[in-house]
């Protein structure tokens, strides 16, 4: 709900030639999955020399197949909408999720998700990225080590080859590279934002079909000692994934047999696939960005596999990366503005997820005491959200809200605007388009809630404004009426 606006930029002036005659990049990419492809496209849009560094040939397969309808938004400023909307992937619009003692089937929210192969879809991204002028690509190759080296990088490839850039980006998922630097990218500043959870999962055929309606849910429950998920995937196969608490003990086949849901559609299935088993806990890192690196996609952010929104987030991360290194590139007096936005961003995107799926556990070990749910408990209390105010109710700003520029996602750079702070968070959007200093300039002492609605209608549709009043209610930037002295 905060400044970031993500939109295709206007025909920018091809910066290419002076940018780095020397044959020098202006960014190493390291890893080039969802984040590290859409990173490097976005970059070489605005007219910036890329390399990316891939260590794995592509097409690979990759975990986390089923992504959120809020991925389509995201992909057409990519410019790569209709490509993945006619790869042939399969389109899922209902969820069946049994949890805290309760099966429920639902409509997913915003539209349908999709279920693909990531081998195809993460080999679509990177060749539209590296089909471009300004980005090229070495693969299969792996970043043994990156050391900065006075003012530029030295990417040391396992191939023997060294890339020079002024910049680091680190796309490289979940595993880490060797960083040698006093000031650039920071290894070990990443804390644990969710509970310590090991995924265990698998690729099978020949699954029972449930009834017609059914086939295509994506399926999600709560065990006693695991949480399970799974979905069919576009070539007919399944994947099933448990996921328990890191150790001995987490037996794949038996945890499935267990599962209401998975355990009698695979009683006559077969596994095609080993098991794999990855880490699946929840990480942010303290330090995503610097003057002279940034860390994008679940190098920088790994959130809860049960939202679905890892892949979305990981773009997410790139589309504000690309914008946040042109800044740092373009404008070095706003380097400050632009890192501060880039690590509030990925601050907000963490604290957003881990309350998510903190609140989803709470309502299960409410219904379930065993060990596994209370290691799922979050230690502090949730939010309660607070009521709605009554359109009577007198209302005012927030003592804590200040008037103030902020930084802001623009076409092609992070900017300052007109905006608001506030218990540590800056605004300057609701949703797309909606400036929000002049909306609450205009709550200039305490009134009831229908005028500020009624004053606000004359800027935005009546159920708009009514919609902006609830979120700045539940974001603590309107308050009751204090009583006088
Ligand atoms: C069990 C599980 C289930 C999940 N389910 C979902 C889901 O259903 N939906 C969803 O949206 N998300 C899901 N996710 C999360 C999702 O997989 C990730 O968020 C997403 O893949 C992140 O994209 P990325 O580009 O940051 O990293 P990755 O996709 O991991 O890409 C990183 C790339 O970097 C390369 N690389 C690594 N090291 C080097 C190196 N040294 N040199 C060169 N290249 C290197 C790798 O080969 C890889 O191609 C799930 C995650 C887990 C663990």
């Amino acid at each position: 709900m905060c400044g970031s606006r993500p939109s295709r930029p206007g025909p920018l002036a091809d910066r290419r030639q002076g940018a780095a005659s020397n044959g020098e990049h202006d960014v190493c990419v390291v890893g080039g999955g969802p984040a590290g492809a859409s990173l490097a496209l976005r970059l070489a849009e605005l007219g910036r020399r890329v390399v990316v560094v891939e260590k794995a040939a592509f097409p690979r397969s990759h975990v986390g197949e089923s992504l959120a309808f809020g991925v389509m938004p995201l992909l057409e400023v990519l410019g790569l909408r209709s490509a993945v909307e006619s790869a042939g992937f399969l389109r899922s619009s209902w969820a069946t999720v049994d949890w805290a003692s309760e099966r429920n089937r639902y409509e997913v929210h915003g539209g349908p998700s999709l279920l693909v192969d990531r081998a195809r879809f993460d080999a679509i991204l990177l060749q539209a990225a590296s089909s471009l002028a300004g980005v090229r690509l070495y693969q299969p190759a792996r970043v043994v080590r990156a050391t900065r080296v006075g003012a530029r990088w030295e990417v040391a490839l396992d191939t023997g080859e060294v890339v020079h850039a002024k910049y680091l980006a680190q796309a490289s998922g979940r595993s880490r590279i060797r960083v040698s630097s006093q000031t650039g990218a920071l290894p070990g500043t990443k804390r644990a934002i969710g509970p310590r959870t090991l995924a265990l999962y698998a690729y099978w055929r020949d699954t029972a079909d449930f009834s017609v309606g059914e086939q295509g849910d994506t399926l999600v429950e709560a065990g006693r000692e695991a949480w399970y998920w799974g979905a069919p995937l576009p070539d007919r196969t399944f994947n099933a994934t448990v996921f328990v608490d890191p150790g001995p003990g987490g037996d794949y086949e038996k945890l499935l047999e267990q599962s209401k849901l998975l355990g009698p559609r695979l009683r006559n299935a077969r596994r095609l696939s080993e098991i794999h088993i990855t880490d699946a806990t929840p990480f942010a890192d303290l330090v995503p960005a610097t003057s002279s690196s940034i860390k994008v996609g679940d190098a920088g952010l790994s959130i809860d596999p049960l939202s679905s929104q890892g892949v979305q987030t990981a773009i997410g991360t790139a589309l504000h990366a690309a914008l946040v290194l042109n800044t740092l590139m373009d404008r070095p007096e706003d380097t400050e503005l632009a890192l501060d936005f880039y690590r509030a961003r990925v601050r907000e995107s963490a604290d957003f997820h881990a309350a998510a799926a903190a609140d989803f556990y709470l309502r299960q070990a409410v219904c379930d005491g065993g060990d596994f749910w209370r290691r799922r408990v979050p230690a502090s209390k949730p939010k309660a959200s607070r009521e709605l105010p009554a359109p009577s109710a007198r209302i005012a700003r927030s003592p804590h809200l200040r008037f103030e520029p902020v930084a802001v996602a623009e076409a092609s750079h992070i900017s300052r605007r007109d905006g608001l702070k506030a218990s540590g968070k800056s605004y300057a959007f609701v949703g797309e388009e909606i400036a929000l200093a002049p909306l609450l300039f205009e709550l200039d002492g305490p009134m009831s809630a229908f005028d500020l609605v009624r004053r606000w209608s004359r800027r935005l549709a009546p159920q708009k404004a009514l919609q902006v009043l609830h979120w700045a209610w539940s974001e603590g930037l309107i308050d009751p009426e204090r009583p006088g002295p």
